[in-house]
This record gives structure tokens, C-alpha cells and sequence, in this order.
């Protein structure tokens, strides 16, 4: 690239995360799709920072792309990316299927020669991205046709430093990239386990996702912790607070339990109507079976709310 261009490229990335960071201040931290092409403008031109190709580039751009993308897990199929074992720290992102050569995978080999920071779309539900930034491409691996991606904070690239990073700045990088990892697992769990209970709490009902949590049946630091749909239900605040407290049970049939005393006590509406009124109800389940809540996991954790009772 000329300078101009050099100049040009970091103008408009800069802009595009700071247009980010307005979006996830005013719509919270997962965009949907048509949220991230609502797009900015940079000296009267329209910038758009995803295509339908899971690598783009604007066209205000010279040469780099600056978003990569990948679509959600769907249940049952995991994410292409995922067949082998990550290192710790590193992110891996396939090639486009068309080739080693095909212009965005060279984009992206640019991104890594020049150290220029990306985005990451990150699917996590269906058109529903967390996108992480910046996102540097550091290894180019052919024998496995994949990139090698880590995560740096953002006031890392906000500077006029250059964006290639000394020893310390790598370290940095598989940090936040560790970081970044676990924070994703926990949002594509409470996303796949509130899309399975059709955005419900499955002891009450209630349908406001923002009330709305993923309970683990198996905590995730329990080596059975993992986070798949048929380890959560899905509850809100008040009834997660209550199942993680030994307040609220639940049996292996699904069934709800109050402890006793609790449902001895005397008090207003939210005891009563909140707690007591589900002794005994049953749980609304997932209706694809297979989301169903463990049962093995359930017939745990029931007896560790029977010890603590
Ligand atoms: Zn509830």
C-alpha cells in the first residue's frame, strides 16, 4: 500500500470501531445482522463492515479486509473450525472453501504481514453476532487451511503505535484471547439454552430475555460443566438464584421442589406466587428432545439439594 492508502486504511478502521462501540453501547454487546449494516459514513462514503462472505472488505478499502465472520453452532454440528484441538490463547478461522489463493484468504495474509487489526463477527445465534475487536491474524497455517487469530484490548490499536506487537504485546494477545474464548462459551450457552426454551423461564414462564439467565445444571468449573444445551435450563434471575441457592429443587422427572421451610414460611406475593405456588409443578422443557436437561446431571444435583436441605 502507498502511504495515502496506509493513512487511509487506519482512518477508516479506527472509524469502523468506534461505530462498533456506539452500536454495542446502544443495542448491548450481540448485534444482529441488520444492527452491523446499518453501517457508518467516512467523507460522504457509505461503509459497511459485513458481507455475506464470512471475509470482507469495504470497498472504501485499498486492500485489507476488515471483518471476518462465522456462522453459529447449530446443535449437532460443530463449527467447522472446531476439529482439532486449539491452542490455548489462539482463535482458528478456516479458509474461504474456494481456495488457498482466493483473494480474501491473500487479504487476510496482508492483514497478517502489516499487522492490521480486524473484526470478528462472532455467530452466535442465528443472524445475531458478537463482534470482537481488534482481532489480528498472526500465523497463516496451509497444512490445516486455516488462520491462527488473537484478540488484543482495544485501546491497543486506538494510539498512533504501530500495530505490530513486541514479545509483551503477544503475551497481552493470549490473555485476552483466553478471555475472550470463555466469554464466548458462556454467551453462546445462555444463547442456544434460551433459544431452546423459546426464551423462557422453564419453572414460571416468564418471557423477558433481559430477566433471563442459562443456570448450569453442572457449574462450569465441575469437570461435567460442559457447556451444552441438555447441561442448562434456562430461568429467570429469581428462580436461577433460587435452584443455584437450594431453594428450589428439581427431580430428576422435571419435577419442582420448594424446600420445606421455605414453604412453611409466611410472606407477600413473591414468595407465595413466586416459589411456593410451583411445588410440584413441572418444568417446560425444550421440544426437541435432546435438549431435554440431562438426566444423570438432574439426579446429581437433586441429591446435592436434598444434602443441603
Ligand atoms: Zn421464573
Amino acid at each position: 500500500m502507498r502511504y495515502s492508502e496506509m493513512e487511509l486504511d487506519r482512518d477508516v478502521r479506527l472509524e469502523a470501531f468506534k461505530f462498533l462501540t456506539e452500536q454495542m453501547a446502544k443495542y448491548g454487546e450481540i448485534l444482529t445482522a441488520s444492527q452491523i449494516n446499518e453501517g457508518f459514513r467516512y467523507h460522504g462514503e457509505s461503509v459497511f463492515l459485513k458481507g455475506t462472505p464470512g471475509i470482507f472488505k469495504p470497498r472504501i478499502l485499498p486492500e485489507v479486509p476488515i471483518s471476518i465472520t462465522t456462522v453459529p453452532e447449530v446443535p449437532g454440528h460443530p463449527r467447522p473450525y472446531d476439529d482439532r484441538p486449539a491452542e490455548e490463547g489462539v482463535m482458528i478461522y478456516r479458509y474461504r472453501r474456494t481456495g488457498p489463493n482466493h483473494p480474501d484468504n491473500e487479504g487476510l495474509r496482508k492483514a497478517m504481514a502489516g499487522g492490521i487489526p480486524l473484526i470478528y463477527f462472532y455467530g452466535v445465534e442465528r443472524a445475531r453476532y458478537q463482534p470482537i475487536w481488534p482481532v489480528f491474524v498472526i500465523d497463516d497455517d496451509p497444512s490445516a487451511s486455516s488462520f491462527r487469530i488473537m484478540v488484543d484490548e482495544a485501546k491497543a490499536v486506538m494510539g498512533r503505535e504501530s500495530w505490530l506487537p513486541d514479545s509483551e504485546g503477544i503475551l497481552r494477545r493470549r490473555y485476552i484471547t483466553v478471555e475472550v474464548q470463555q466469554r464466548l462459551h458462556q454467551v453462546a450457552f445462555r444463547a442456544h439454552v434460551l433459544r431452546a426454551y423459546h426464551q423462557a423461564c422453564s419453572i414460571c414462564s416468564l418471557r423477558h430475555p433481559e430477566l433471563l439467565e442459562a443456570a448450569h445444571i453442572f457449574k462450569d468449573t465441575h469437570p461435567k460443566g460442559i457447556p451444552a444445551v441438555s447441561n442448562g435450563l434456562s430461568m429467570c434471575a429469581i428462580h436461577h438464584k433460587a435452584f443455584d441457592k437450594n431453594i428450589l429443587g428439581i427431580t430428576p422427572d422435571y419435577s419442582v421442589i420448594i424446600r420445606e421451610d421455605v414453604l412453611e414460611e409466611t410472606d407477600g406475593p413473591m414468595l407465595q406466587w413466586g416459589l411456593q405456588a410451583f411445588q410440584d409443578s413441572r418444568i417446560h422443557l425444550p421440544r426437541r428432545k435432546e435438549e431435554w436437561p440431562d438426566k444423570e446431571a438432574l439426579e446429581e444435583r437433586y441429591d446435592r439439594f436434598k444434602a443441603a436441605v
